[in-house]
């Protein structure tokens, strides 16, 4: 019987993850970078990186520093999106 269904998991979701994950990585680092360059001990911030996952889209985001938590949302329209 061929009544087998393929189970569903789009491959799509897999990869927005990583990219998502991918983008916070990109967040910390340039939190980082931020922090020393201006000696600011502000543990939080936000600002803007390039997105990892589309073309010329830019991921505003936001981070709290004590707990690393990001939140982040690409200006190009059902790109990345998510809140930790
Ligand atoms: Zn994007």
């Amino acid at each position: 019987m061929l009544t087998r269904k393929s189970t569903p998991d789009p491959p799509a979701q897999q990869t927005r993850i990583q990219q998502i994950m991918l983008a916070i990585g990109m967040i910390h680092e340039e939190h980082e970078a931020k922090r020393k360059e201006e000696c600011d001990n502000d543990l939080n911030g936000h600002g803007q990186i390039a997105c990892p996952a589309c073309d010329g889209g830019k991921i505003r985001y936001y981070i709290f520093g004590s707990k690393l938590k990001t939140r982040g949302a690409c200006s190009t329209k059902n790109c990345l999106a998510w809140m930790e």
